[in-house]
Order: structure tokens, then sequence, then C-alpha cells
């Protein structure tokens, strides 16, 4: 009872988890997830943990609201806003959940045993070691993929943890500082206030729609030397940007761009990167291909997802693994071809759809609905096992035996009956600066397509609706509203 009162005293109108620890039943099927992203959390937010040893490993221990990470990097939202610890998560679960804040480096799935690496720079403590399961969850995401263009690792800031938002914000500062600085050079103060952004993709799109408000609304005011000469530039390798949304959306994007002076320079191929320049190959009107060196100050690289190393590794192993490319191969319930203990879900997996954060999350409840009802079965095959023993003990009572085999046999049927994974599509929506949004939503049945200052409204209060926890949605509305109020922070 204290403890739950204390819980309250936090302002969270939920009971506390039972004080019990974690301790594994020998009884129940050591179930490993591997992740705390969007497939994770959704599967362990549904995840009945009474029927397994649930043990969670992931490098983060928390979880992050992703469609708010641009805002991050210029200070709109705060990044401690969008970051809900996991164990608010597992403390909530009916049976206690298992936590370790490692990365797991090698999957052995012949002898079921995960190696994980604690990477910590304490000295003297124990930072490897194995973890078996029974049962295996990867839902580890993926990482930025760079195509092996030279010199974007070293020269380059990715946007995908909370830790690149936190260097870009840095950054942007730093350009904006040494541009300022005494004596600086016409060249250099060009140079370190052109800000270019690689990819088109939604991550690309948001990204300089915010990084423009920033200086818009913010930088230019207190640092008006600098207003005429910031520049942002959107690089993208195909002929338009966004090209998951409509067309009408992908013009109304262009032309917003413009009108915020974002350039945009679509048909040009970023081939080579440097400290201070980017070498693009790009497309004329005529067909005719030309390079095009642009130097910069900032440099943020958004091209997509390539395969983290021990997913690569889990599929090298796997014969039937052999011809994917993009991630581990799944069937329609799932499991990872060609093993029969092991799943995938999220930007790791192929399922046939796109690495978002919504298929993510419907593929994680969809396992945690899959995995109580395998439970279930279990729990009634038991019984039904159990049941027919009787029957030739207590041959008196046949007749009630039998019918209630029947039973649980029909509801056996019934509950086995699930149905494979089948993604909905609710929609695409993305930020693309001062204050608008573009919004791709099949409602009713019917789509539409919107973009404007109505559906930045919109946006906001769907991703607001999307935030993890009450405090979550709390704290980024104080953001939004301090950011307005009195301005972004401007300090390195
Ligand atoms: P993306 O894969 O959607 O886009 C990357 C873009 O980079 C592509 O258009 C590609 O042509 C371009 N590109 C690749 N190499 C290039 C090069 N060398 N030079 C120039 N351009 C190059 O990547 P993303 O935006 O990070 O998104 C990843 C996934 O997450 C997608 O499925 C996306 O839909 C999803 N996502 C959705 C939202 C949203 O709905 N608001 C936000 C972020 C991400």
């Amino acid at each position: 009872a204290i403890a739950g009162t204390a819980y309250l005293a936090h302002g969270v109108w939920e009971l506390r988890h039972p004080e019990e620890q974690f301790e594994p039943d020998p009884s129940k099927k050591n179930l490993v997830i591997l992740g705390t992203g969007w497939g994770a959390v959704s599967l362990l937010k549904k995840l009945d943990t009474e029927n397994y040893n649930v043990i969670v490993i992931s490098p983060r221990n928390y979880f992050l609201f992703t469609p708010l990470l641009p805002s991050c990097t210029t200070g709109t939202v705060e990044h401690r806003s969008i970051m809900e610890p996991i164990r608010s998560i597992t403390r909530h679960k009916q049976a206690a959940v298992k936590f370790y804040e490692a990365e797991a480096t090698k999957i052995d799935h012949v002898n079921k045993i995960i190696t994980i690496d604690d990477n910590s720079d304490i000295k003297g403590a124990m930072s490897k070691t194995g973890v078996p399961y029974d049962m295996l969850v990867v839902s580890v995401g993926a990482e930025n993929a760079t195509f092996g263009i030279p010199g974007v690792r070293e020269n380059a800031c990715f946007l995908k943890e909370i830790g690149d938002a936190q260097q870009i914000r840095k950054k942007i500062m730093d350009c904006v500082e040494t541009a300022t600085f005494k004596d600086q050079s016409p060249e250099e103060i060009e140079r370190l206030l052109h800000m270019v952004v690689v990819g088109g993709g939604p991550t690309g799109v948001e990204f300089a729609g915010e990084l423009q408000d920033f200086f818009d609304q913010d930088v230019k005011k207190w640092v008006p030397e600098i207003s005429d000469k910031v520049k942002v530039t959107l690089i993208e390798a195909l002929p338009n940007v966004l090209p998951m949304f409509s067309k009408q959306l992908i013009d109304y994007t262009e032309s917003t761009f413009k009108e915020e002076k974002i350039t945009i320079k679509t048909k040009t191929a970023v081939k080579k990167v440097t400290e201070s320049t980017v070498e693009a190959e790009a497309t004329g009107p005529d067909g005719k291909k030309y390079t095009e060196i642009l130097p910069y100050g900032l440099l943020v690289w958004a091209t997509g997802n390539a395969v983290r190393p021990v997913v690569g590794d889990l599929m090298s192993q796997i014969p039937a693994q052999k011809d994917s490319r993009r991630g581990l191969a799944v069937n329609e319930y799932l499991v990872v071809q060609g093993t029969h203990d092991i799943w995938a879900v999220g930007d790791c997996a192929v399922s046939g759809y796109a690495p978002t954060a919504q298929v993510a999350s419907q593929e994680g409840s969809f396992l945690a609905r899959l995995f109580n009802t395998m439970a279930k079965t279990e729990a009634i095959e038991d019984h039904i096992h159990d049941l027919s023993s009787t029957l030739n003990l207590k041959p008196g009572n046949a007749a009630e035996i039998a019918k209630e085999i029947e039973e649980n046999e029909k509801q056996l049927r019934r509950i086995k009956d699930i149905k494979p994974f089948h993604y909905t599509h609710q929609g695409s929506l993305a930020y693309i600066g001062s204050d608008r949004a573009v919004a791709d939503v099949s409602w009713l049945n019917g789509n539409f397509a919107t973009g404007g200052g109505l559906t930045y409204l919109f946006w906001r209060s769907a991703y607001l609706s999307m935030c993890f926890s009450t405090r979550n949605r709390v704290l980024v509305v104080i953001d939004w509203a301090k950011s307005k109020v009195f301005g972004r922070d401007v300090s390195r």
C-alpha cells in the first residue's frame, strides 16, 4: 500500500507493480526480447508476462518516441520529453520482467544462446555473458545506411538516436558561433552557414523543415548578422522528395520549401563526403550528368536503413535467409524463415511492409496476441491430456469427462484459429516547416490527402496522442508552449 501511495504521489494513477522481483520459473519458457523500440515495446505492453520468463535486452534502457526526434535537434522539444524508461513499462506488468542494458552481439540459434555485452566504461565489472532462450523475438531495428559512401561515417551526423539529435543541436550553434567569429573569411562564413541534408524521405524533410524554422524564428533574431547568409539544402537522388506521399502532397511540400527558402536538389546523388564538402552527381534537365561540390558546415545524413551486424550474422547462419537482403525474412506469423522459435518484428524484419514505426508497433501487438494464445492453448492441451488420463481411471464418469474434453477441444480450435499478421495502414504524416504538415490518411474507407496549417494541428494532436505516456504528453505540450512563448534556446 505504501508503495502504491508513493506511486500515486508521482501523479500516475495506476497501481504499482507488486514488489516481487524477477525469479525465473523453471516450468516456464524463457522468452527473450531484443530491443526497446516500437516493436518490442508494443509487444511488452500487450504480453501476458505471467506465461513466460520474460527477459528484455537492449543497449537503451528507454523507449524513444522517434516521430518527434527531428524536433529535438532544434530544441522545439527537449529530449527527456520523448524518452520513457523501460522500467516504467515493465513495472506495470502482472509478472516481473527482467531487463539487461546490453547489446546482443551474437545469436547462436543452434544452441539457443545470445551473447550480450553491456559496453560499459565501468572498469572491473562483468560486461559480457550469455543468455539462453526458448523463444526469441528480434526487434533490434536497423542502423543508418551509408551505402559505403566514403567520408559519411566520419563527417556526417545521423538522426536515429537521442545522442544524434543532441550532437546536431550542438553542431548547429557551433557553426553559427564560428561563422560570427572575429575576422572570419566570407567563404568560410558561407560554408559554415550552409546546412546540408541528404535524403528526401520523411526524416530528411522533417529535419530540414525544423531547421529552417529554428533559423527563421529564433537564431536570426538573436544573431541578426547571419540572417541573410544561412542556407538549408536538401539533396535527394530520386526525381522527388517524400516518394510515399501522393503527387499533390509532394508538390505542396516542394512549394512550401521554396517559400521557406529551402533549396531542394533532386536527381542528385551524393558520392563522396569530406570534412567540409559534399560531392554529388547531378542529372540536368537535358539528362546529362555533372558533378557538384557543395561546401557545408553541418551535414545530416538521412538515407534510410541498413541491416545491423547481429542480424546480418544470424542471417548468414540460416540457409533459408540466403536471398534476403534487407533483414530477416519472416513468414505470415512473423517467424524467422528457417527457424521455429525465433520471431522478428520492425525494421530488422522483412515482412512485406515499409520499415515504419506503425508497422513495427502493429507487429509487436500481433506477437503479444500470438504468445498469449500459445500459452493458453498449451494450458488447454495439458488439461485435455490430464482429462484423457483420468478417463481410464474413473470409467464411471466417462460421459461427463468426454463432454468436458469435447468442450475443451472446441475452445482450443477457436483459440488456435489465429489469423496471420495483417497490417492496417492508418496513414502517413510529416511536418514540413513553418507550421505546416502533410497527411495521407485513410479514414472511413476513404483516402484523403491534405497539407497546411490545419493539417499541422492534426499532426500535433496525432503525435501527441501517440506519445507513450501521460508524462511524455504533458512534457511535450510544455515544450511546445515554451518554445512558442520564449523562443527556442540558442545556447550550445
Ligand atoms: P527513406 O528510406 O524513406 O528515404 C531515404 C532517401 O534517401 C530516399 O529517398 C533515397 O532515394 C535517398 N538517398 C539514398 N542515398 C542517397 C544519396 N547517396 N544521395 C542522395 N539521396 C540518397 O529514409 P527515412 O526518411 O530515414 O525513413 C526510413 C523509414 O521510416 C521509411 O520507411 C519512412 O517511411 C519511415 N519514416 C516515416 C516517417 C513519417 O511517417 N513521418 C518519419 C520518419 C521515417
